[in-house]
């Protein structure tokens, strides 16, 4: 069996990865995300990224929620 390793960067090659940085605003509060529909209001989800420290690229984004919400979209 092959051990499990952290995935290469598909464009440097690099193992470094940052795992599950938060996306955000840098002023005004609040964070930016993926909105939803939640009854009367509307909900932005937490979105996560995944990042390569030796060329940058956002190698992932996703959400550690169920994805099986009402999306907003349009
Ligand atoms: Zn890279």
């Amino acid at each position: 069996m092959k051990t499990v390793q952290t995935p290469a960067c598909p464009y440097c090659g690099s193992h470094r990865i940052e795992k599950g940085i938060v996306w955000g605003k840098s002023a005004e509060g609040g964070h930016v995300g993926l909105k939803y529909n939640a009854g009367l209001f509307t909900g932005i989800e937490k979105v996560y990224s995944d990042l390569c420290l030796d060329c940058g690229s956002v190698l992932r984004t996703y959400i550690k929620e169920d994805p099986e919400i009402n999306w907003v979209k349009n």
